[in-house]
């Protein structure tokens, strides 16, 4: 089985607007600003055998205001820029009580049935506690990046920067590894 790391799409992948100390989704193509610079760290990940899945909460479609359309539109300009395997989305309300909303694992899971990966070995990159939960439930090693989103719950690691990130993902691989054999 293969090793996966999720990634939050919003303010890792992707620039996020923030409003009263929340974070606010782009909605339209145009708002879509995707962080470039991160594009030679999934590289390393994806050369060390990792399979890498965006994962994102978009209760806009839900509650209408995300056009499906449009979404579909930033994430093939995501595609195209980033190597991602793939791109999940939990398009439903708090309301709706779905499985995938993160901090539930439900997106984590449907990646792992489809991607044949070991839940155990993965890994989830996040700057919100809501990734890192969703990564305790699944059983995976979560690495938070310093922000005002971490919150106080359970975490593995939180890092100053996703440089940081990615080399911890390496080494922990390694070691991992290592042990196996
Ligand atoms: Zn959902």
């Amino acid at each position: 089985m293969k090793q996966g790391v999720f990634i939050e799409r919003d303010g890792i992948l992707n620039q996020v607007q923030v409003d009263r100390q929340h974070q606010v989704s782009p909605l339209t193509l145009e708002e879509f600003r995707v962080n470039e610079a991160i594009a030679p760290l999934l590289t390393k990940l994806k050369a060390a055998g990792l399979v890498l899945i965006a994962t994102t909460n978009q209760p806009g479609l839900s509650r209408g205001y995300q056009s499906r359309r449009e979404l579909d539109r930033m994430h093939d300009l995501l595609r195209g820029i980033l190597p991602l395997d793939d791109i999940l989305v939990c398009p439903h309300d708090e309301t709706d009580r779905c499985p995938c909303r993160k901090p539930k694992p439900g997106l984590l899971v449907e990646a792992a049935f489809k991607w044949l990966l070991d839940l155990d070995r993965s890994f989830v990159i996040s700057d919100k506690w809501q990734d890192a939960e969703a990564a305790r439930t699944a059983g995976c090693t979560s690495l938070l990046l310093h922000s005002a989103w971490v919150g106080d719950g359970h975490h593995d690691f939180v890092l100053q920067d996703l440089d940081a990130i990615v080399e911890k993902i390496l080494r922990l691989r390694t070691a991992g590894r290592a042990v196996a054999a």
